[in-house]
């Protein structure tokens, strides 16, 4: 059986919890906390990086940041994961969803100004498969109008946008490190965020509305409560587990990416004789290979290539069902325009086997499989 995911695992993950355990100190804000954020800093050029108890509380802690407030709209694609939308759904906001590039199922820029009414508060760019949206265009708008720009980057650590970090374009990015992410603490995430005037507030933020940070920090004496504030602070165990993956970051990327780039080049034959659609990267986008898709013709072949692959022993999955078209998507938000990629799009997409590790025999297997499938399929 060859998993669609399988978390990463390097091998010094147990040595630092066990050294947490150890220092007498496992609750969040220790020393590997410390390592792990001031690690970000530094290699991604961001004035602070919070870590968090997941991507989707980053993403509430950025709308609570922005100051979103019920009746004011946020525009995002429909096509993302759950907590994109939920995080301003929390604050009452009316969710504005646009159509997607089909080369790669990120938000299309050119519809975002159409989109704006005097309510919009917020754009939210997801950064799908780790591939950056064109952050030049989105950022010119939404400075225009006034608007802030968070970055649901769950998907993007180690990708970039000519040159800049993903999640550091904006006024806020968001990070993932859930166990289905490139680099993992089982649950967890990132706040990044670039106007100092935020810092301070995150911070308060983040340890139930008290002081508690500037007071470790020894900057006051002794701490109270200030604001609202929420519990999003991970503890050292998972920080642990997550400095063992950031030290070992380019040997996960390189490992990855060689999969990735085996998969690509593999496939090609396939999209050249016009059988599937192969991702495409656009040139200002260096990214992580955090994900290998294809797109089959339509959904019924992608569910009977889907029951091909798993009789031969492969797990692939499709992934986003349009947030428009759910129960919740209906109630919270419409569908700014024509919607001509999104739902289209999204039933084609497939995708493959793709984890740290991964065995150069199983991914020649995934590639035989498909090309079979293909080949029988004519
Ligand atoms: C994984 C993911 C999230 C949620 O991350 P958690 O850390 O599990 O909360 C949000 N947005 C996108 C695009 C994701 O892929």
């Amino acid at each position: 059986m060859i998993d669609f995911n399988i978390p990463p695992y390097t091998g010094k993950e147990l040595a630092y919890i066990q050294q947490a355990v150890s220092s007498g100190k496992i609750c969040g804000d220790g020393a590997f906390t410390k390592k792990c954020s001031e690690w970000m800093e530094k290699r991604y050029d961001a004035k602070k990086v919070l870590l968090t108890t997941s991507c989707t509380h980053a993403l509430e802690m950025a709308a609570h940041l922005a100051a979103i407030q019920p009746g004011d709209e946020v525009i995002l694609p429909s096509y993302t994961f759950v907590s994109t939308a939920d995080a301003f759904v929390l604050r009452g906001a009316k969710l504005v969803f646009v159509d997607i590039h089909p080369e790669t199922m990120n938000l299309d820029e050119r519809i975002l100004e159409e989109a704006i009414t005097e309510k919009t508060k917020a754009i939210v760019p997801v950064h799908y498969a780790g591939v950056a949206c064109d952050m030049d265009q989105i950022m010119e708008i939404a400075r225009k109008h006034h608007l802030f720009v968070i970055e649901d980057a769950a998907q993007g650590i180690e990708s970039f946008y000519k040159g800049k970090a993903l999640g550091t374009i904006g006024d806020f990015g968001c990070y993932s490190f859930h166990e289905t992410k490139n680099y993992s603490m089982g649950e967890g995430g990132a706040l990044l965020i670039q106007d100092r005037e935020y810092i301070e507030k995150a911070e308060v933020l983040r340890e139930k509305g008290t002081n508690r940070s500037r007071f470790f920090r020894g900057e006051i004496d002794k701490y109270t409560w200030v604001d609202f504030g929420s519990s999003y602070l991970p503890s050292e165990l998972n920080a642990a587990y997550l400095w063992a993956q950031l030290e070992s970051t380019q040997q996960i990327f390189d490992d990855r990416m060689t999969t990735w780039n085996f998969y690509h080049e593999s496939l090609k034959d396939l999209e050249e004789k016009g059988q599937i659609v192969r991702p495409y990267i656009p040139p200002y986008a260096s990214h992580n290979a955090h994900m290998y898709y294809i797109k089959t013709k339509d959904v019924d072949e992608r569910t009977r290539l889907i029951c091909f692959l798993k009789e031969r022993g492969i797990h692939c999955v499709f992934h986003y069902i349009p947030l428009h078209s759910s129960e919740a998507g209906k109630k919270f938000g419409y569908f700014y325009g024509e919607d001509r990629y999104t739902t289209r799009e999204s039933e084609r997409l497939l995708r493959l086997p793709m984890y740290y590790g991964m065995k150069e025999s199983d991914r020649q297997y995934v590639v035989e499989e498909i090309h079979k499938f293909y080949s029988e399929n004519r």
